[in-house]
């Protein structure tokens, strides 16, 4: 494959953009660098290049693509916004039918509010919290990311239950160390943090399916184990559903599994590929929110009728029969094909998947936390990704990231990018 044309826009884009890139991951760094693929537009699970290559995606823009890119139902509600003036910095009709349709979809909703993004949505739980409870400690679980506001850009040392420090320049300690992390699935260790720090603890922040360190569903018992515990110090427990809303269920991941947060923070999907961010939850904490109460949050950008139009839209696509059977039928095909086909060539990988989101990990074993992702084998992801992306499969640049599909991938589609790992399995089997 020819990538000399990305290769002199990255050129470019390196004299002007820090980094070459918007986002840190599109550098990508999660696969020893190099330059990256340009892409020049895209249509329903395919991407072509500047080079003129075209690509099967299951990159998803890291999760908001869900119905395929350009689709043409949210293409027209984005246009007919376009037409129509997209910002007005006034209340409209359609930030209150889309209010609606979300707490329809997930009954924990109270109220809600919108956002720009999922960070803005997460960072605002996060105040809410701290002003409902008056408290000033978060708990947060390993390898999670919630976005890159300073309490949440925060790791842990390598004991079960430990206070943050930062993880990235910029960040005081004074910061880092209201955030206690604890190991995802490891309840005994939230627990002990929780006896220690219980009655100074604003929210816990779960991820509650991680898809940050590849998809990592929660252990029976893990979620409703953490809500009691929480519950029980008159603590809140925030859902991050950035990437998990609408991804598996025509819904969040609290409906899969029964359970009910206090507050949700959403984004990504709900956008319909627009830039977006939501959270609610219960009446009686939204209601600390300003204009009624105490905890600021505001935003030019914020419900402008462009993003409204565009996840009402998606939402209604995903409303269609037989959405979700389609994705899980396609992400077990595609499970099992590429298992299938590491296994003819002994090269040892895992797969988490639920529905149409999946994660390959190079090595052996069950993945339930980021201890062990992390201990994946990233050089052989990255070897993989390159023998793929060679093939016209583009995948996500990092062992961490989840492959997403789309109601327009085919199985054509998946049993091409099967032989393409196939391939791949190949060539890593002979070196
Ligand atoms: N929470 C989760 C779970 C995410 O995956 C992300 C983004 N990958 C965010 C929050 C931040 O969202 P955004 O990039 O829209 O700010």
């Amino acid at each position: 494959m020819d990538f000399s044309k990305s290769k002199e826009l990255h050129n470019e884009a390196l004299e002007h953009i820090v980094g070459g890139v918007n986002s840190p991951s599109r550098a990508y760094k999660g696969v020893g660098g190099g330059t990256p693929v340009y892409m020049e537009h895209a249509k329903g699970a395919y991407f072509w290049d500047v080079d003129g290559n075209k690509y099967i995606d299951y990159l998803g823009a890291y999760g908001p693509i869900i119905t395929g890119h350009a689709h043409p139902h949210i293409a027209e509600a984005i246009s007919y916004a376009a037409k129509n003036g997209v910002l007005y910095g006034t209340p409209t009709r359609l930030e209150n039918k889309f209010a609606k349709i979300l707490k329809q979809a997930i009954p924990s909703l109270e109220k809600v509010r919108f956002v720009n993004s999922g960070t803005e949505a997460v960072m605002t739980t996060v105040r809410v919290a701290r002003a409902y409870t008056g408290r000033n400690k978060l708990i947060k679980f390993s390898g999670c990311y919630h976005g890159h506001f300073d309490s949440v850009l925060v790791e842990a040392g390598s004991g079960p239950a430990t206070l943050g420090t930062p993880d990235s320049a910029g960040i005081p300690e004074s910061v880092a160390s209201d955030v206690i992390t604890v190991p995802f699935n490891d309840l005994e260790a939230f627990k002990a943090a929780m006896e220690r720090w219980g009655n100074q603890i604003a929210g816990v922040l779960v991820e509650p399916i991680v898809g940050n360190f590849g998809i990592v569903e929660p252990e029976a018992g893990f979620l409703q184990a953490v809500n009691t515990i929480t519950h029980d110090a008159g603590a809140l427990v925030i859902y991050d559903e950035v990437i998990t809303a609408f991804r598996f269920t025509y819904g969040s991941a609290q409906q899969v599994y029964g359970i009910e947060p206090d507050m949700t923070a959403m984004g990504k999907i709900i956008g319909g590929g627009l830039p977006i961010g939501a959270y609610g939850g219960r009446k009686d904490i939204m209601e600390q929110v300003a204009p009624l109460g105490p905890a600021y949050q505001a935003g030019t950008m914020a419900g402008n009728p462009a993003s409204m139009a565009a996840g009402i839209a998606c939402l209604e696509v995903l409303q269609d029969v037989g959405v979700y059977e389609k994705l899980n039928d396609l992400g077990k095909r595609l499970e099992e094909g590429i298992l299938n086909q590491a296994s003819q060539y002994d090269i040892p990988i895992s797969v988490n998947r639920l529905c149409g989101a999946l994660t390959v990990y190079f090595g052996s074993g069950r993945i339930s936390n980021y201890e062990q992702a992390e201990a994946s084998d990233g050089d052989a992801f990255a070897e993989f990704f390159r023998l793929m992306l060679e093939q016209g499969i583009n995948l996500a640049p990092s062992k961490f990231e989840a492959w997403f599909l789309t109601t327009e991938h085919t199985e054509a589609d998946i049993d091409q990018t099967i032989e393409a790992a196939g391939k791949a399995f190949r060539t890593m089997a002979s070196r």
